[in-house]
């Protein structure tokens, strides 16, 4: 029994040890390759963040260019903790596509950038796995226009297209669960810097928690609705973080943006958040 109690001690004592020791413990991948927007400057930022939270080693899938032989590009999703996807392009194999399903049913985490949730509108489970997308011909037969008023998210059902946004300009983002690891201790609200502030996104919305929103001006050419920013999405035993923000690697830069894309990843791969929010992240 005294023994046995030693030997537990000493396998804790060896992998607290361990763990401080070997650095990062967790492996990202990002994946990109094709995207309407500018991967080539923004991947490597997102790789910067992902690195600077001293959790993640981070590695780069490129996809064959547009229109190339795609059927090439077939990354372990297994080997890492979380994919984050900077990818918006041509369908994958489906050799491809089942191994990401399969990995994130499985367990695995994912997170969605921006016009990630572009990508794929006619692949099913992907779009059950972002839980709202946009472009790409979505519109209500995708799902609903799900939007925040009146305390509570209104999942729409009239008809019209998935996708859209207004000029680019700072903006406002507000928490709408305060409880969730990933934004419990931020801010109720805090100014993002110059981005797209994407509206109507339409999807399956399943398994869907709302975590913070964005007011779309009008004046802006916005929708006066409060769209959804910031959402994870549970998919089998996985978890997938959905940041709409980050239209470019200066928005990418924003604070606010860092520290939501560090503790969505941690929490995609393993479901808990460990960082401490900086001192100087934006105050009420
Ligand atoms: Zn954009």
């Amino acid at each position: 029994m005294v023994r046995k109690r030693w030997f537990t001690a000493f396998g804790i004592w060896l992998m607290m040890t361990a763990g401080v020791s070997a650095g990062p413990q967790l492996k990202a991948l990002i994946i990109d390759g094709q995207n309407n927007h500018d991967w080539k400057a923004t991947t490597p930022v997102l790789k910067t963040i992902l690195q600077d939270s001293g959790l993640f080693t981070v590695e780069v899938a490129t996809s064959p260019p547009q229109g190339a032989d795609i059927s090439r590009f077939k990354p372990e999703f297994a080997k890492y903790d979380v994919v984050v996807s900077n990818y918006n392009g041509d369908p994958w194999s489906q050799r491809t596509q089942q191994a990401l399903i399969d990995y994130v049913r499985s367990g695995g985490g994912f997170v969605s950038v921006h016009a990630a949730n572009n990508a794929f509108p006619e692949w099913e489970k992907y779009n059950k796995m972002i839980g709202l997308g946009g472009w790409g011909g979505r519109d209500e037969k995708s799902g609903p226009y799900v939007y925040f008023q009146g305390e509570r998210f209104i999942f729409g059902r009239s008809p019209g297209r998935g996708g859209g946004h207004g000029r680019r300009h700072p903006f406002q983002i507000v928490v709408r669960n305060r409880e969730h690891p990933i934004t419990a201790g931020l801010p109720k609200k805090w100014m993002h810097a110059e981005d797209e502030l994407y509206h109507r996104l339409r999807g399956p919305a399943e398994n869907v928690t709302f975590l913070a929103t964005a007011y779309s001006e009008p004046e802006t050419g916005g929708t006066g609705a409060h769209e959804p920013m910031l959402f994870v999405i549970t998919y089998g035993k996985g978890r997938v973080f959905h940041t709409t923000l980050g239209h470019s690697a200066q928005a990418m830069k924003s604070p606010d943006f860092v520290v939501t894309l560090q503790r969505g990843a941690e929490w995609a791969a393993t479901g808990k958040v460990t960082q401490k929010i900086p001192q100087d992240f934006h105050k009420e």
